[in-house]
């Protein structure tokens, strides 16, 4: 499974991870219940005689297995979504229960099934263990659903209580003992969840942390080389403009020479924030590409529009300079912009190339301007 296909927030993921388990672990038990049917019926006295009730045992639960199997997990996944899934996916899976708990009474109470009734008795116990084990995520379900599986049998055995009371007494200690098994395999699923969703969001973090730029919180080079061909190659599908502005700051070693690392530290922070205040779009991606150079990525952005953009941040930068450690810096930038033309750039590379050739003629121009991006 990709990981863009875990869903992030840490609610959404315990109900994905819930109904995952879920759906495997019933598409595996269901052809059990079919099975034990068919052995209990076949190995009764006399299986003609209950043809009608057989085939429709049967049916029942060839029908249930084919809806465990035929109820996928939804496309969507949003909570409403996954909840709704797992509600219905238990009404399967208590109504089988129900069905089986019915179905062992029967044969418990009917004198016709006296040679397969302890082929139904082992399956109660069976489907009972698995389900204390491998359903665990949902306590009071799962509880539910054993009592299904055994409180029609123990009634049935209740009627016969002189012959049959050893068989109830052991069934029913059994089940208490399924109980607690129960209770701590349900503490065991919550804290392997917790402990998951836990390591999902450590990677999370860390992933975030290795694509941000520590001194001015923007996407750093290693984000931009990620998103920039997946952006590209978006927008040669789908055509829309995918603007790029690449900002160099101008004479920036003489900020440091002259005032020290630590003020340049400053400028280039105080530049990016200015940068955010400019290009304001969520869909916007500022990233420091290294040292004193920027990129901003404008999706569903036109030249002109990247183009306008770029000039007024020039602008305003060039007449008011920053704010930085309480003085004013005077500051000027070069900006290279360019749009994403498919019919010029063979490539992502070329396309950067193209922008990054335009700002190394802003800086041949004498500095402190936009030059646009030349198309062949
Ligand atoms: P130009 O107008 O041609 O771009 O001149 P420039 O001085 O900006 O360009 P140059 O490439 O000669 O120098 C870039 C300087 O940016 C050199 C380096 O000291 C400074 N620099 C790079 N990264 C950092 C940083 O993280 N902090 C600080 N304070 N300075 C940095
Ligand atoms: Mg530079
Ligand atoms: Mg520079």
């Amino acid at each position: 499974m990709p990981d863009s296909a875990i869903p992030h927030q840490p609610h959404t993921f315990a109900l994905w991870r819930e109904a995952q388990d879920t759906r495997v672990r019933t598409r595996l038990g269901g052809i059990y219940y079919l099975l034990a049917w068919l052995l209990s019926w076949l190995f009764s006295t006399a299986p003609s005689d209950m043809l009608l009730s057989g085939l429709l045992g049967t049916a029942l639960f060839t029908l249930l297995l084919a809806l465990r199997w035929l109820h996928r997990l939804p496309q969507e996944e949003s909570d409403s979504c996954l909840r709704a899934w797992i509600d219905r996916h238990w009404s399967l899976i208590l109504v089988t229960s129900l069905a089986w708990g019915l179905a062992h009474a029967w044969t418990l109470y009917s004198t016709q099934f006296e040679p397969s009734r302890l082929i139904a008795t082992l399956s109660t116990v069976a489907f009972s263990t698995a389900m204390a084990f491998s359903f665990s995520m949902r306590k009071g379900r799962c509880i539910l659903a054993m009592l299904f599986l055994y409180l029609p049998g123990l009634a049935a055995l209740g009627l016969h209580w002189e012959t049959q009371q050893a068989l109830l007494i052991t069934l029913a200690f059994y089940l208490s003992y399924l109980l607690l098994a129960l209770s701590r395999s349900h503490r065991e699923y919550q804290a392997t969840l917790a402990l998951e969703q836990e390591l999902l969001y450590q990677r999370e973090r860390f992933d975030q942390l290795s694509r941000t730029d520590n001194l001015t919180q923007l996407g750093n080079r290693l984000q931009f080389n990620t998103l920039f061909p997946v952006l590209v190659a978006s927008a040669q599908r789908v055509g829309s403009p995918l603007s790029l502005v690449l900002l160099d700051i101008d004479f920036f070693k003489r900020i440091n020479d002259e005032f020290g690392h630590a003020l340049g530290d400053a400028c280039l922070a105080a530049f990016a924030e200015r940068m955010r205040a400019t290009f304001r779009r969520d869909s916007d991606a500022l990233l420091r590409l290294g040292g004193e150079e920027f990129a901003v990525l404008m999706v569903d952005t036109t030249l002109e529009q990247a183009r306008e953009l770029g000039e007024q941040f020039r602008q305003e930068l060039s007449s008011h300079g920053l704010e930085v450690q309480g003085r004013h810096q005077p500051l000027t930038t070069s900006l290279g912009v360019g749009c994403f033309d498919s019919a010029n750039d063979a490539s992502s590379a070329a396309f950067f190339k193209r922008v990054d050739d335009a700002l190394y003629r802003a800086k041949a121009n004498g500095r402190d301007c936009l030059v646009l991006a030349d198309l062949d």
